[in-house]
């Protein structure tokens, strides 16, 4: 157990599964208090908060739908009142809808941006509102930002690429308060949105320098040097942790 982020508190958005699941608990064990927030696995985020206090950890959960941009912005702005401060926000809340563009709906396209884009520009407004010098926003971009090797994935690759140019402005606006905005872009990671043992994974391993999976670990250790007082230089960045899918 490190103390890196002690007495630094985190906002996660989405942080009750996968990759901001394992963020929490990476962050948690480097000293965070963390808030999980979800939209409706309730139970994994509730059984998170244990884990990580069974493990010496400070942890909540907040319920926050992050297409409700009041109910993200109440979700923020109670964390930061509960506990003083906000240091840290990871962005991690994702949606991977697949169509072709002559089968997809704007229904589909409009909730892609909303939770990939939109919510990561509210969350970012709210946290920034709270955060001091050193302050850390942190969102999981994709390689699809670079790559989008099969059908389907248009509207997913958009609002992965959006994220590369809202961390450049954002960084921007907030470096002369010392909060930095960052990206990090995972290939394809062994979560329930692409399972290792999934009917892509073959296709996918063969697009890669090391073909596998990635852990979630294996991105939330690179969230946890972004949100570390070593990462204080690195702003505006869309960091590739992809097993060399993009390369
Ligand atoms: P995941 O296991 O499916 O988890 C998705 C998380 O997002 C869950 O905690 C979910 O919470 C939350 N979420 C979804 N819609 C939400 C909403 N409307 N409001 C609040 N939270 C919401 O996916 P993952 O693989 O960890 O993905 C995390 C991020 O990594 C996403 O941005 C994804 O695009 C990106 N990414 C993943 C991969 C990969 O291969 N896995 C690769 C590149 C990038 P609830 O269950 O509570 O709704």
């Amino acid at each position: 157990m490190s103390s890196n982020l002690n007495g630094k508190v985190a906002f996660i958005n989405g942080g009750s599964r996968g990759i901001g699941a394992a963020s929490a608990r990476r962050l948690a064990r480097e000293g965070a208090t963390v808030a999980i927030g979800y939209a409706s696995s309730a139970s994994a985020a509730e059984a998170l908060v244990e884990e990580i206090k069974a493990s010496g950890g400070t942890a909540i959960a907040v319920k926050a739908d992050a297409t409700d941009a009041t109910a993200l912005t109440q979700a923020i702005d109670g964390v930061a009142a509960q506990f003083g401060r906000l240091d840290i926000l990871l962005n991690s809340a994702g949606i991977l809808l697949m169509g072709s563009v002559d089968q997809f709906s704007l229904a589909d396209f409009d909730q892609t941006v909303a939770v990939n884009v939109r919510a990561v520009f509210v969350a970012s407004k709210a946290a920034a509102a709270h955060m001091k010098d050193g302050g850390r926003i942190i969102n999981i971009g994709s390689t699809n930002a670079q790559r989008m090797p099969f059908a389907g994935g248009a509207a997913y690759a958009m609002s992965k690429a959006a994220l590369t140019g809202l961390v450049k402005g954002l960084a921007r606006d907030l470096g002369a308060r010392g909060i930095t905005v960052n990206n990090v872009s995972p290939g394809p990671i062994d979560t329930d949105m692409n399972p290792a043992n999934g009917d892509f994974a073959a296709a996918l391993h063969g697009l890669m320098a090391i073909p596998r999976h990635g852990h979630a670990d294996e991105i939330a250790a690179m969230v946890a040097y972004l949100a570390g007082p070593e990462a204080g230089f690195i702003t505006g960045a869309d960091l590739l942790i992809d097993g060399g899918f993009a390369a």
